[in-house]
């Protein structure tokens, strides 16, 4: 990327409140992270897993960088701003130790604003001074980044779990990870091609095609799988036999039908019409309960989100 253009998207992104460590890199404090230090109210993957919000660090190795233009993604893509650039292009990789250390330091940086912060927790704060999970998240595709599985184990060196979440469109690099993830999310937002183009918006052909590859090899990982639906009022909430089908396909462990939330650059793209309530998404997850076999297991309505699964409880995979 050019480096005015990079200056630039790195303004924006700072004033977003990014973390940004070397080349394609960045932590953002999460929400409920400062949810639960301040208001005793975690996110709902520490209600499901297990895993404990303060103790979180949400980042990514691949900021600017993804292989679909979701219209319901909070990242800044190439055209908002003004601004364009190669998402495909990945730079040449920093390491997976400079990206964990730089991480770490955001995390702790990001934490020095609850010390005098008297509405704080402070034996969260004390405790979040340590953190024990990372979720590979935050923006943009991870498996483009090549050292994916090393920044994994790294992570799981220092004794963090990771949750990873991928969109699926680059079997070939999730089949040969080095280190699987404590947990690893597929992102599954369309139940059918159609739709997959209009809403995912995928910048190479074939892409439905390598997801579907993804889904297939989905249940020779280890670790627990969730196919992950970001769902959208009036765009990709339909075709519940598709989404079933898909489902089949993968066997996975979790599936987690959650709501858009308006946030982020997507305010660009979709308006606040666009974000399903809980109980549209509650009869969304009813109907795939429905066509699947799975059973609704959990759910957590302030993030808009219901959890179905085979298992009748989710498995622990948070430390203390
Ligand atoms: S697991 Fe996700 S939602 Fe929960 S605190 Fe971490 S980044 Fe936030
Ligand atoms: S796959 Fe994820 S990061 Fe990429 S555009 Fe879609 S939501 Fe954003």
């Amino acid at each position: 990327m050019e480096k005015n253009i990079t200056a630039t998207l790195a303004g924006a992104l700072k004033k977003q409140k990014y973390h940004l460590i070397g080349n394609h890199s960045a932590v953002k404090r999460c929400k409920w992270l400062h949810e639960s230090i301040v208001n005793d109210r975690p996110c709902y993957k520490q209600k499901f897993y297990g895993i404990k919000s303060h103790r979180c660090i949400q980042m990514s190795p691949s900021l600017y960088y993804c292989t679909q233009q979701c219209l319901f993604c909070w990242r800044a893509q190439s055209g908002d701003l003004q601004i364009t650039w190669d998402e495909m292009r990945f730079p040449s990789s920093d390491s997976p130790e400079e990206i964990v250390q730089g991480s770490l330091k955001a995390q702790e940086k990001i934490l020095t604003g609850y010390k005098g912060n008297p509405k704080a927790d402070w034996g969260k704060f004390q405790e979040a001074l340590s953190p024990k999970h990372v979720a590979i998240s935050l923006t943009g595709e991870p498996t483009l980044y090549e050292s994916l599985g090393e920044l994994i184990r790294t992570f799981h060196q220092k004794d963090f779990t990771t949750f990873l979440v991928s969109n699926g469109t680059l079997p070939a690099k999730l089949s040969k990870l080095s280190q699987e993830p404590t947990q690893l999310y597929i992102s599954v937002c369309a139940p059918n091609e159609l739709v997959y183009k209009r809403v995912c918006r995928p910048q190479f052909p074939g892409a439905w095609a390598k997801l579907n590859e993804t889904l297939d090899l989905l249940q020779s990982f280890h670790c627990p799988t969730v196919i992950r639906m970001t769902l959208v009022k009036e765009l990709n909430m339909k075709d519940v036999d598709g989404y079933a089908e898909l489902v089949a396909k993968a066997n996975p462990t979790y599936i987690e039908a959650k709501a858009y939330m308006h946030i982020g650059f997507s305010n660009l793209r979709l308006g606040f019409e666009s974000m399903p309530l809980h109980n549209e998404i509650r009869y969304f997850a009813e109907q795939l309960a429905d066509k699947t076999g799975y059973k609704i297991i959990d759910e957590a309505q302030e993030s808009r989100v219901v959890l179905l699964s085979r298992l009748k409880k989710p498995i622990q995979v948070g430390k203390s």
